[in-house]
């Protein structure tokens, strides 16, 4: 009779909660289980959930393998622990339940190759502040059909992969993984700490056809190189977005900053940062260079090409702009024939390769008489784009001489790094219509944003 009273319990559905018949414990959780699943195998998944995943006014009621849809899935149901008042998702307080809303599903982490859902009935909340509101669960975020985890799962994923192929390996949506994307790179612009800022370096990449620029602005300590700050266009106002995003502390402790000779940058870091030790930065001259060794190739090549004469100057774009210690071997024994030739192209290439030396005097006093010497030859030279780059490092020589100063201070090829990178995470997004979609990309990928805890366990 004892043991038939016990057995019924055990299998009873429903809701109200009774007192164990033998020693009087509650059963009501006991009596919810499908009878199919034996109850030390139900406990010990359930452990490990509560290990993982524990959230103080839920838990975990049964878990079902649901078989009816194309691919297996595992449900887990949850429930609100007794007595707990849901949290309205306008203000974050608790308030007095107001009935249920809609069964939600929230995908979580996929276990054994099958999808992995949280099952909830989302309750109602009478809030005084906000009305009728549909609860908050913690995790949830907002209308997602992630759950928190699942998204910082994809969107650490989506920092080694493109998010397209993130979204075709887990079976979702490319919207889906931008969304997980943006959640994470909000978490970590409201948790990251400005401290340390001494040496910024400020950059521009242009993205999308028809000249659009976005300015950059990267910190370039030897112990901290991370990108700060995503501004449209490269105008005053693009960068003076970044120094009102500042503290007057964290302005007045920045003592060196790089950048090119753009002038609209160089007004702002006059007028922001004074004190400042300002460098035009050796990438950025560089470029300069190579842009007009480029310039004298295509026209004299059109002007070969006029006059008839054989194409002696095609195939050799990369010869010239790469540096001979990187060019392969073919492309060594094209310079050397290129060398022998007196072209204007070749001119242009020698001067640019001499320019280098530049960058090898210890004292600055020698190095500006260099450039000095080499700014004269240059203005003999009759190559227009060669000139213009001589004239503006005369124009630019005080901040040309801080390279010297700074030397050591800041690395070197820290901007060159970050414009690379910056450049391959813009091509390699073809979505990337949307500002804020690049930008969040950009942030992902060059931020060094922290991170909550428990995303340790994803690597
Ligand atoms: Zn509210």
């Amino acid at each position: 009779m004892r043991r038939r009273r016990r057995k019924g319990a055990r299998e009873g559905v429903g809701g109200r909660e009774e007192a164990h018949p033998v020693d009087g414990r509650v059963s009501w959780e006991l009596k919810r289980q499908p009878a199919y699943a034996p109850r030390s195998h139900r406990m010990q998944l359930k452990t490990i959930l509560n290990r993982l995943e524990k959230h103080k006014s839920f838990v975990y009621d049964s878990m079902t393998l649901d078989e009816s849809g194309e691919e297996p899935r595992l449900l887990i149901r949850i429930k609100p622990r007794r007595g707990s008042r849901p949290v309205c998702s306008g203000c974050g307080k608790r308030g007095p339940g107001n009935g249920h809303g809609e069964e939600r599903e929230f995908e979580y982490l996929p276990l054994w190759g099958l999808g992995v859902f949280f099952v909830y009935w989302m309750r109602r909340v009478n809030c005084r502040r906000c009305g009728v509101r549909v609860e908050q669960v913690p995790w949830g975020v907002g209308k997602h059909r992630q759950t928190r985890k699942y998204q910082w799962y994809l969107a650490k994923w989506a920092q080694r992969l493109s998010w397209q192929v993130v979204a075709d390996v887990f079976g979702t949506s490319w919207q889906s993984v931008s969304a997980a994307v943006r959640m994470a790179v909000e978490w970590g612009l409201n948790h990251r700490e400005m401290t340390g800022i001494t040496a910024i370096g400020i950059d521009e990449i242009a993205w999308r056809k028809g000249h659009r620029y976005v300015t950059l602005v990267y910190q370039i300590n030897e112990e901290c190189k991370r990108l700060l700050y995503v501004g449209e266009n490269r105008s005053e106002e693009s960068l003076r977005g970044f120094f009102r995003g500042l503290s007057e502390e964290v302005k007045g402790g920045i003592r060196f900053v790089c950048s090119d000779m753009w002038q609209p940058y160089l007004k702002v870091i006059g007028e922001q940062i004074g004190q400042a030790v300002h460098v035009l930065d050796r990438f950025h001259i560089m470029t300069h260079f190579s842009k007009a060794v480029d310039e004298v190739r295509a026209s004299e090549s059109r002007d070969l090409k006029r006059s008839g004469t054989a194409p002696v100057l095609k195939h050799t774009r990369w010869c010239l702009l790469k540096r001979p210690e990187n060019l392969t071997e073919s492309q060594s024994v094209r310079l050397r024939e290129l060398v022998q030739l007196n072209l204007r192209t070749v001119r242009a290439y020698l001067l640019k390769e001499d320019f280098q030396w530049f960058w090898e005097y210890r004292s600055p006093t020698v190095a500006m008489r260099f450039l000095d010497e080499w700014c004269g030859k240059v203005m003999r030279s009759r190559l227009e784009p060669m000139k213009r780059v001589a004239r503006m490092l005369r124009h630019h020589q005080p901040l040309i001489r801080n390279w010297f100063v700074a030397r050591g201070t800041i690395s070197g090829g820290v901007v060159e790094g970050f414009n690379n990178k910056a450049k391959l995470t813009t091509k390699k997004a073809y979505g990337f219509r949307e500002l804020k979609t690049l930008e969040i990309a950009l942030y992902h990928q060059l931020g060094n944003l922290p991170e909550p805890e428990f995303t340790h366990r994803f690597r």
